[in-house]
């Protein structure tokens, strides 16, 4: 039988904030493309919730990823007791819509912390162990706020570019191990996460559908399956990309 390079059969998947929303879809595609996922997230009621509806192939560990010590344990805890993570999928994230000169120095932390500091942590306690044995493959949730001045999200903003040029930088120290990195940057997606960026400005929503070429917002497992051909093996020569995910955004904005 022909190898389905898109499988990703015998993988295990750590995605952060897997309990809702976009990571909740990956974790679904990635199931349905044959992994193992392990889900995070600080609401334990949310994460038991998901992996009853993803089954047998999902479990859950409770954690926040902005207690940056807790990290490396997260992850020696899995690896120990559930199996070696193949891919690492940073999606937990925030955001915060306001006027710039009205965000406050904590406000710009909190975003940056959870949203750029958290995942270079992470990332950095997975990476180690997939150099050491020769593969692996990380993905980063950005967003399009990263390419463009979208009012009122800069904190949000700073955080995804950083996130875009640690991509960068990572994809060119991993590659010689074997251990890929890559971006996905969505846009306007329809999860809780949106509805309450649009529901503060009722106007928002359709200055948004006008500027997306398609003329509707994407489903969160529009993002799950860019996630699942990233992480596969049939991405293997892409390292250091950001893809957009945005129903045509990118180029009609
Ligand atoms: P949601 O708010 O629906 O989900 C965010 C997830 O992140 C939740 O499961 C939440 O779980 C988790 N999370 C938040 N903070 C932490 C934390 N400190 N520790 C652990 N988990 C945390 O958002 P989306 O699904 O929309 O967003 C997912 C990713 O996609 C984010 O990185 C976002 O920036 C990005 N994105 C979303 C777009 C959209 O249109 N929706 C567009 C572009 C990018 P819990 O509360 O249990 O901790």
């Amino acid at each position: 039988m022909k190898k389905n390079v898109f499988s990703l059969e015998g993988k295990l998947a750590l995605i952060t904030g897997g309990g809702s929303g976009i990571g909740f879809n990956i974790a679904q595609c990635m199931i349905e493309a044959g992994a193992r996922v392990v889900i995070t997230g600080r609401r334990e009621h949310a994460l038991a919730e998901s992996v009853e509806a993803l089954g047998e192939s999902a479990q859950y560990v409770v954690n926040d990823v902005t207690e940056l010590s807790l990290l490396e344990g997260l992850v020696a805890h899995i690896e120990t007791h559930i199996g070696p993570i193949d891919i690492l999928v940073n999606n937990a994230g925030i955001n915060m819509k306001k006027p710039a000169l009205e965000v406050s120095d904590e406000d710009f932390q909190r975003i940056v912390h959870t949203n750029l500091n958290a995942v270079f942590a992470l990332t950095r306690a997975c990476a180690r162990r997939m150099i050491e044995r020769r593969n692996g493959s990380i993905l980063m949730i950005s967003s399009m706020a990263a390419y463009y001045g979208i009012d009122r999200v800069v904190a949000y903003a700073a955080s995804k570019s950083g996130v875009e040029g640690m991509v960068k930088v990572l994809a060119s120290e991993f590659s010689k191990y074997n251990v890929r990195i890559n971006a996905i940057a969505p846009g306007f997606i329809e999860t809780a996460m949106m509805q309450t960026a649009m529901s503060s400005d009722p106007d928002r929503m359709n200055k948004a559908l006008n500027r997306t070429p398609m003329g509707k917002f994407g489903k969160p497992d529009d993002v799950g399956w860019a996630a699942v051909f990233l992480a596969s093996e049939g991405a293997r020569y892409i390292t250091g990309a950001s893809l957009p995910v945005d129903g045509g955004n990118s180029v009609g904005f």
